[in-house]
């Protein structure tokens, strides 16, 4: 019989929600780890999201899902980490994070425009990306194009030059907290004279 080694320590850390009022701030819920409480397999103390993230650094996990690969924005909804890639894993999130900053400079504003600019009808945010990763030669998974993508297009609606035809694919909390997949947006018609 072996002797039994040391096994490394294992960091799983899980999280619980808490109650959360009817109230509840939106933001702070979905995107700030409100009303959830933390644990690590390694019993370290846990008391808030911040230090549930730094632990999570500390042994090499993803900070935004906690390594779990995937984020749950309210109870029963889960979606993949997009941090990660849903690898729960702290160096592909840093990668990850270079490859934002490396996309959100490549696909300007102006670049985005000018795509818009091509389509005389409704178009799609894949259709979009699609049209930006060709005219930049990017192979799919090389630059998160279609976040980036989705950021300028979501910039231009805000601004009136497009306007959202699509209604939300996901009611997450009442109409204030919800998801499109894949929407479809119009240029917004110019103003008469
Ligand atoms: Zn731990
Ligand atoms: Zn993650």
């Amino acid at each position: 019989m072996t002797e039994h080694t040391t096994r490394p320590a294992t960091h799983t850390i899980t999280t619980r929600w808490q109650e959360i009022p009817e109230d509840a701030d939106e933001r702070a819920l979905v995107e700030g780890g409100a009303f959830r409480a933390f644990a690590c397999s390694c019993g370290a103390p846990l008391p808030a999201r911040v230090a549930a993230e730094l632990h999570a650094m500390e042994t090499g996990q993803c900070s935004a899902c906690l390594g779990s690969a995937d984020r749950e924005l309210v109870p029963g909804f889960v979606q993949r980490c997009a941090a990660c890639a849903a690898t729960g894993r702290r160096n592909v999130q840093l990668v990850w994070e270079v490859a934002h900053g490396e996309a959100a400079e490549v696909i300007t504003t102006a670049l985005v425009r000018e795509v818009v600019a091509g389509f005389s009808g409704p178009f799609r945010l894949s259709q979009v990306a699609d049209t930006v990763r060709e005219s930049l030669g990017l192979a799919r998974g090389r630059l998160p194009v279609g976040p980036r993508v989705r950021d300028v297009l979501r910039e231009l609606e805000a601004s009136g030059e497009l306007v959202m035809l699509s209604a939300p694919d996901e009611l997450l909390r009442g109409p204030a907290v919800v998801l499109y997949r894949d929407p479809l947006w119009q240029r917004a018609p110019l103003p008469p004279g």
